[in-house]
């Protein structure tokens, strides 16, 4: 229990971001009140079990570190990593699957751009405050290597806009100093839970009502609060409450 342990702390939002808040909060010590609209809780995750196997509606793994490893053996979620047939990814390209979708002068401009500055001056690939995903890729790896290369590829992971998607949310741990860095787990790549996603879900919230985390609709006014709620969400939360905060969203 930490030192400031035992203060009640209200998190606006049940999905993955809101449960992950609210389990350290309580593995800290503190009392949580989980504010979840819907009558479920998980978010986009849901693990669907179907006559082919298993289906995600949304994420399908977690990169490993030792905090995902250790997070998931406290919860009794067993970890298994991503079958190495599963890591092939494909790009449409000209009606094609390819696995490296750039050609030719595209290929070798993408080659001789991006390399040296990421052996010799990395820093400079760094994302810059505000900067988006598709900024970061025009900057850095040039217009083919953006549009068929990158945003696919993280499209297949965020299915966001990349116009709206934060490069130095997403691309930043690349070229995090090595001390800020997670430090690796056992397990290397893609992890998911045996039975899928919604298992570390399940885990999360039966670790909750033991607890005795308090499960709301309603958000109750004044107490400390955790907002994890993808942005358009987040700014009407916040739109009475903290105008300014709300409209920078
Ligand atoms: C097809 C697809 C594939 C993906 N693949 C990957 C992947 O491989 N790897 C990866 O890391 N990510 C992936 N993602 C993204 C990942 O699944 C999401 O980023 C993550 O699940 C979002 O979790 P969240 O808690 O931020 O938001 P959400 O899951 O959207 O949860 C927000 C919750 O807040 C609730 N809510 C909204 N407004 C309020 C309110 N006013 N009061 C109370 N509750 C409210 C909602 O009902 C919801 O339950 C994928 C997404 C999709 C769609």
């Amino acid at each position: 229990m930490s030192a400031e342990a035992g203060k009640t702390v209200q998190v606006i939002g049940g999905g993955f971001a809101g449960l992950c808040a609210a389990y350290f909060l309580a593995r800290q010590g503190h009392h949580v009140h989980l504010v979840e609209k819907a009558d479920r809780r998980g978010g986009l995750l849901r693990t669907l079990d179907t006559p082919y196997g298993l289906v995600e509606t949304a994420a399908n793994a977690l990169l490993s570190n030792e905090l995902v490893e250790e997070t998931a053996a406290e919860l009794g979620v067993t970890l298994i990593p991503t079958r190495p047939t599963a890591k092939k990814r494909f790009i449409l390209r000209d009606g094609k699957l390819r696995r490296f979708p750039l050609k030719g002068p595209a290929a070798m401009r993408f080659i001789t751009r991006t390399a040296p500055r990421f052996l010799f001056a990395r820093q400079s690939l760094s994302p810059q405050p505000g900067e988006s995903v598709r900024n970061w890729g025009e900057r850095c790896l040039g217009e083919d290597a953006t549009n068929y290369l990158l945003i696919p590829g993280l499209s297949g992971i965020y299915a966001g806009e990349p116009s709206s998607l934060s490069a130095s949310l997403i691309l930043g741990r690349f070229f995090a100093n090595k001390k800020n860095r997670v430090r690796p787990g056992r397990l290397r790549g893609s992890v998911a839970p045996k039975g899928g996603m919604e298992e570390l879900t399940h885990a999360m919230h039966r670790y909750l009502e033991q607890e005795g985390a308090e499960f709301k609709s309603e958000s109750t006014p004044n107490l400390p609060t955790i907002v994890a709620l993808p942005p358009p969400a987040a700014a009407a939360f916040l739109e009475a409450r903290a105008p300014d905060l709300s409209a920078s969203l």
